[in-house]
Protein backbone atom coordinates (compact mmCIF):
# COMPACT_ATOMS: atom_id res chain seq x y z
CA UNK A 1 0.00 0.00 0.00
CA UNK A 2 1.58 3.22 1.49
CA UNK A 3 5.14 1.66 2.09
CA UNK A 4 7.63 -0.76 2.79
CA UNK A 5 6.30 -2.69 0.11
CA UNK A 6 8.88 -3.99 -2.71
CA UNK A 7 9.41 -7.20 -5.07
CA UNK A 8 10.44 -9.25 -2.07
CA UNK A 9 7.09 -8.29 0.24
CA UNK A 10 4.76 -8.91 -2.80
CA UNK A 11 6.50 -12.55 -3.18
CA UNK A 12 6.13 -13.16 0.71
CA UNK A 13 2.26 -12.15 0.07
CA UNK A 14 1.93 -14.00 -2.86
CA UNK A 15 3.56 -16.76 -1.26
CA UNK A 16 1.42 -16.40 2.12
CA UNK A 17 -1.73 -16.06 -0.31
CA UNK A 18 -0.74 -19.29 -1.73
CA UNK A 19 -0.38 -21.37 1.06
CA UNK A 20 -3.46 -19.77 3.07
CA UNK A 21 -5.75 -20.88 -0.15
CA UNK A 22 -3.43 -24.39 0.08
CA UNK A 23 -4.63 -24.59 3.82
CA UNK A 24 -7.81 -23.61 3.41
CA UNK A 25 -8.30 -26.15 0.53
CA UNK A 26 -6.85 -29.08 2.71
CA UNK A 27 -8.93 -28.02 5.27
CA UNK A 28 -11.93 -27.79 3.35
CA UNK A 29 -11.89 -31.40 2.40
CA UNK A 30 -10.49 -32.44 6.12
CA UNK A 31 -13.59 -30.55 8.16
CA UNK A 32 -15.41 -27.23 8.33
CA UNK A 33 -12.79 -24.53 8.45
CA UNK A 34 -13.85 -23.66 12.42
CA UNK A 35 -13.59 -19.54 13.37
CA UNK A 36 -14.32 -17.86 10.08
CA UNK A 37 -15.49 -14.68 10.80
CA UNK A 38 -14.92 -12.78 7.40
CA UNK A 39 -17.44 -11.89 4.79
CA UNK A 40 -20.03 -14.18 4.04
CA UNK A 41 -21.66 -15.23 0.84
CA UNK A 42 -23.77 -11.93 0.72
CA UNK A 43 -20.53 -10.08 2.16
CA UNK A 44 -23.15 -8.51 4.68
CA UNK A 45 -20.90 -9.33 7.54
CA UNK A 46 -17.79 -7.30 6.34
CA UNK A 47 -15.61 -5.83 9.36
CA UNK A 48 -14.76 -3.07 7.13
CA UNK A 49 -18.80 -1.59 6.60
CA UNK A 50 -19.10 0.66 9.09
CA UNK A 51 -16.17 2.52 8.37
CA UNK A 52 -16.67 2.48 4.37
CA UNK A 53 -20.23 3.39 4.70
CA UNK A 54 -18.92 6.79 7.37
CA UNK A 55 -16.54 7.70 4.58
CA UNK A 56 -19.28 7.68 2.08
CA UNK A 57 -21.90 9.33 3.65
CA UNK A 58 -20.95 11.08 7.03
CA UNK A 59 -21.57 14.59 6.79
CA UNK A 60 -19.66 14.62 9.16
CA UNK A 61 -16.62 13.15 8.33
CA UNK A 62 -16.74 16.04 5.31
CA UNK A 63 -17.17 18.37 8.36
CA UNK A 64 -14.15 17.31 9.59
CA UNK A 65 -11.84 18.11 6.80
CA UNK A 66 -13.35 21.33 6.58
CA UNK A 67 -12.93 22.05 10.05
CA UNK A 68 -9.01 20.57 10.06
CA UNK A 69 -8.46 22.88 6.57
CA UNK A 70 -10.36 25.77 8.04
CA UNK A 71 -8.09 25.22 10.95
CA UNK A 72 -5.01 25.05 8.62
CA UNK A 73 -5.93 28.35 6.77
CA UNK A 74 -6.18 29.89 10.24
CA UNK A 75 -2.43 29.06 10.95
CA UNK A 76 -0.96 30.12 7.60
CA UNK A 77 -3.51 33.45 7.97
CA UNK A 78 -1.51 33.94 11.35
CA UNK A 79 1.61 33.29 9.86
CA UNK A 80 1.33 35.70 7.08
CA UNK A 81 0.21 38.01 9.41
CA UNK A 82 3.42 37.54 11.79
CA UNK A 83 6.08 36.86 8.71
CA UNK A 84 9.41 39.49 9.12
CA UNK A 85 11.80 40.62 6.59
CA UNK A 86 14.39 38.19 6.13
CA UNK A 87 12.42 34.94 8.06
CA UNK A 88 12.54 32.27 6.22
CA UNK A 89 9.51 31.69 3.45
CA UNK A 90 6.33 29.78 4.46
CA UNK A 91 5.41 26.56 3.19
CA UNK A 92 3.23 23.67 4.42
CA UNK A 93 4.02 19.84 4.98
CA UNK A 94 1.00 17.95 3.98
CA UNK A 95 0.83 13.85 4.03
CA UNK A 96 -1.58 12.89 0.39
CA UNK A 97 -3.47 9.73 0.92
CA UNK A 98 -6.70 10.50 3.01
CA UNK A 99 -5.09 13.91 3.80
CA UNK A 100 -5.72 15.72 0.76
CA UNK A 101 -7.11 13.30 -1.77
CA UNK A 102 -9.42 10.65 -1.11
CA UNK A 103 -9.74 6.81 -2.32
CA UNK A 104 -13.53 6.42 -1.28
CA UNK A 105 -13.82 4.27 -4.58
CA UNK A 106 -11.18 1.81 -4.18
CA UNK A 107 -12.76 1.41 -0.39
CA UNK A 108 -16.52 0.36 -2.22
CA UNK A 109 -14.53 -1.70 -4.62
CA UNK A 110 -13.00 -3.71 -1.74
CA UNK A 111 -17.03 -3.95 0.14
CA UNK A 112 -18.28 -4.88 -3.55
CA UNK A 113 -15.48 -7.66 -3.76
CA UNK A 114 -15.97 -8.85 -0.01
CA UNK A 115 -12.56 -8.06 1.28
CA UNK A 116 -12.66 -7.02 4.75
CA UNK A 117 -8.83 -5.84 5.15
CA UNK A 118 -6.39 -3.36 2.78
CA UNK A 119 -5.58 -5.22 -0.44
CA UNK A 120 -2.81 -4.35 -1.68
CA UNK A 121 -2.65 -5.99 -5.29
CA UNK A 122 -5.97 -4.15 -5.72
CA UNK A 123 -4.94 -1.01 -4.76
CA UNK A 124 -1.65 -0.86 -6.91
CA UNK A 125 -3.93 -2.06 -9.68
CA UNK A 126 -6.07 0.95 -8.12
CA UNK A 127 -3.48 3.73 -8.30
CA UNK A 128 -2.31 4.48 -11.89
CA UNK A 129 -6.09 4.64 -12.81
CA UNK A 130 -6.62 8.00 -11.32
CA UNK A 131 -9.47 7.43 -9.60
CA UNK A 132 -8.61 9.76 -6.98
CA UNK A 133 -11.23 12.55 -5.28
CA UNK A 134 -9.68 16.15 -3.04
CA UNK A 135 -10.64 15.43 0.16
CA UNK A 136 -13.47 18.29 0.93
CA UNK A 137 -11.71 21.65 1.39
CA UNK A 138 -7.93 20.45 0.26
CA UNK A 139 -8.28 22.16 -3.42
CA UNK A 140 -9.98 25.44 -1.71
CA UNK A 141 -7.15 25.56 1.10
CA UNK A 142 -4.15 24.38 -1.50
CA UNK A 143 -4.77 27.74 -3.92
CA UNK A 144 -5.35 29.95 -0.73
CA UNK A 145 -1.87 28.55 0.21
CA UNK A 146 -0.34 28.88 -3.33
CA UNK A 147 -1.88 32.49 -3.93
CA UNK A 148 -0.24 33.56 -0.85
CA UNK A 149 3.08 32.20 -2.14
CA UNK A 150 2.78 29.71 1.15
CA UNK A 151 4.74 26.66 -0.13
CA UNK A 152 3.52 23.71 -0.28
CA UNK A 153 5.93 19.91 0.58
CA UNK A 154 3.56 16.76 -0.17
CA UNK A 155 5.66 13.77 1.55
CA UNK A 156 3.98 10.41 0.91
CA UNK A 157 4.76 7.27 1.42
CA UNK A 158 3.83 4.73 -1.31
CA UNK A 159 5.04 1.81 -3.74
CA UNK A 160 3.90 1.02 -7.36
CA UNK A 161 7.62 0.26 -8.15
CA UNK A 162 9.15 1.90 -10.88
CA UNK A 163 6.86 3.97 -11.35
CA UNK A 164 5.43 5.19 -8.05
CA UNK A 165 6.43 9.12 -8.36
CA UNK A 166 5.06 9.33 -11.86
CA UNK A 167 1.55 7.93 -10.59
CA UNK A 168 1.59 10.14 -7.23
CA UNK A 169 2.27 13.31 -9.54
CA UNK A 170 -0.39 12.31 -11.54
CA UNK A 171 -2.68 12.10 -8.90
CA UNK A 172 -1.74 15.97 -7.58
CA UNK A 173 -2.06 17.16 -11.13
CA UNK A 174 -5.12 15.33 -11.85
CA UNK A 175 -6.57 17.25 -9.02
CA UNK A 176 -4.92 20.25 -9.81
CA UNK A 177 -3.08 20.90 -7.09
CA UNK A 178 -0.56 23.88 -6.49
CA UNK A 179 3.19 22.77 -6.42
CA UNK A 180 2.52 19.56 -8.16
CA UNK A 181 6.61 19.32 -9.08
CA UNK A 182 9.84 17.79 -8.15
CA UNK A 183 10.72 20.17 -5.88
CA UNK A 184 7.61 19.62 -3.80
CA UNK A 185 6.78 16.12 -4.14
CA UNK A 186 8.28 13.81 -2.25
CA UNK A 187 8.21 10.11 -2.43
CA UNK A 188 8.99 7.23 -0.12
CA UNK A 189 8.95 4.04 -1.40
CA UNK A 190 11.33 1.91 0.90
CA UNK A 191 9.76 3.83 4.32
CA UNK A 192 6.98 5.42 6.40
CA UNK A 193 9.49 7.59 7.96
CA UNK A 194 8.90 10.86 7.06
CA UNK A 195 11.19 12.69 9.52
CA UNK A 196 14.25 13.33 7.73
CA UNK A 197 12.21 15.01 4.77
CA UNK A 198 10.03 16.70 7.34
CA UNK A 199 13.77 18.18 8.59
CA UNK A 200 15.26 18.71 5.96
CA UNK A 201 12.15 21.09 4.53
CA UNK A 202 12.45 23.06 8.33
CA UNK A 203 16.05 24.01 7.84
CA UNK A 204 14.84 26.00 4.59
CA UNK A 205 11.30 27.42 5.35
CA UNK A 206 9.43 28.04 8.33
CA UNK A 207 5.95 25.51 8.47
CA UNK A 208 3.25 27.04 9.27
CA UNK A 209 1.33 23.63 9.91
CA UNK A 210 1.47 19.92 9.10
CA UNK A 211 -0.86 18.01 7.69
CA UNK A 212 -2.03 13.95 7.77
CA UNK A 213 -4.42 10.96 8.58
CA UNK A 214 -1.90 9.25 10.73
CA UNK A 215 0.08 10.56 13.55
CA UNK A 216 3.39 8.88 11.65
CA UNK A 217 3.01 11.74 9.05
CA UNK A 218 4.09 14.26 12.19
CA UNK A 219 6.49 12.33 13.99
CA UNK A 220 8.32 9.41 13.50
CA UNK A 221 7.81 8.79 17.43
CA UNK A 222 4.13 7.75 17.01
CA UNK A 223 4.79 4.66 14.71
CA UNK A 224 4.47 1.75 17.48
CA UNK A 225 3.63 -1.90 16.82
CA UNK A 226 1.44 -3.72 18.70
CA UNK A 227 1.10 -1.39 21.65
CA UNK A 228 -2.50 0.57 21.74
CA UNK A 229 -1.68 2.01 25.20
CA UNK A 230 2.35 3.24 24.37
CA UNK A 231 0.92 5.15 21.07
CA UNK A 232 -2.13 7.01 22.67
CA UNK A 233 0.55 7.59 26.01
CA UNK A 234 2.44 9.22 23.20
CA UNK A 235 0.03 10.93 21.63
CA UNK A 236 -1.48 12.38 25.03
CA UNK A 237 1.80 13.74 25.86
CA UNK A 238 1.86 16.06 22.81
CA UNK A 239 -1.86 17.23 23.39
CA UNK A 240 -1.20 20.97 23.04
CA UNK A 241 0.08 20.14 19.22
CA UNK A 242 -3.11 18.76 18.09
CA UNK A 243 -4.92 22.22 16.02
CA UNK A 244 -2.13 23.89 16.49
CA UNK A 245 1.36 22.30 14.94
CA UNK A 246 -0.56 19.33 13.92
CA UNK A 247 -3.81 19.04 11.84
CA UNK A 248 -4.89 15.67 11.85
CA UNK A 249 -8.04 14.26 9.26
CA UNK A 250 -9.87 11.53 10.33
CA UNK A 251 -9.07 7.84 8.86
CA UNK A 252 -11.11 4.42 9.90
CA UNK A 253 -9.85 2.26 7.67
CA UNK A 254 -6.47 2.00 7.23
CA UNK A 255 -2.91 3.51 8.80
CA UNK A 256 -0.86 3.22 11.49
CA UNK A 257 -3.47 3.15 14.44
CA UNK A 258 -3.92 -0.44 13.14
CA UNK A 259 0.01 -1.60 13.49
CA UNK A 260 -0.85 -0.46 17.23
CA UNK A 261 -3.32 -3.34 17.20
CA UNK A 262 -1.95 -6.19 14.34
CA UNK A 263 1.49 -5.39 14.68
CA UNK A 264 1.40 -4.48 11.23
CA UNK A 265 -0.61 -1.41 9.18
CA UNK A 266 -1.49 -3.86 6.14
CA UNK A 267 -2.80 -7.22 8.33
CA UNK A 268 -3.37 -10.19 6.06
CA UNK A 269 -7.09 -11.36 6.18
CA UNK A 270 -6.84 -13.90 8.34
CA UNK A 271 -9.37 -14.94 10.88
CA UNK A 272 -6.43 -14.45 13.43
CA UNK A 273 -6.42 -10.51 12.76
CA UNK A 274 -10.40 -11.03 12.88
CA UNK A 275 -9.69 -12.35 16.16
CA UNK A 276 -7.44 -9.22 17.24
CA UNK A 277 -9.99 -6.87 15.64
CA UNK A 278 -13.12 -8.02 17.60
CA UNK A 279 -10.97 -8.03 20.77
CA UNK A 280 -9.68 -4.31 19.59
CA UNK A 281 -13.42 -3.25 19.29
CA UNK A 282 -14.24 -4.66 23.24
CA UNK A 283 -11.02 -3.51 24.80
CA UNK A 284 -13.93 -1.66 26.87
CA UNK A 285 -16.85 -3.64 27.41
CA UNK A 286 -19.67 -3.34 29.82
CA UNK A 287 -20.37 -7.08 31.02
CA UNK A 288 -24.41 -6.67 30.80
CA UNK A 289 -26.91 -6.69 33.54
MG1 LIG B 1 -2.27 9.32 4.63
Amino acid sequence: MRSLKNSFKRHVLAGLVLATLSFAGQAQTASPAPNTTGPGAAGVDNALLYAVAWKQTAAEYRALYYQGFNVARMHVQAALAKRQPGDKPLAVVTDVDDTVLHALNYWGHLVNQKKDFFDDAIWDQWIPENKVTAAPGAAEFLKFCADNKVEIFYVTSRDQGEKTYEYAMGHLRHLGFPYADDKHLTVLRDTSNKEKRQDEIMTTYNVAVFLGDNLNDFRRKYYIKGDVDKRLELMDADREKFGRDYVIFPNPTDGHWMAAIFGESEPPPTDANREKLKKAAARSAWQGK
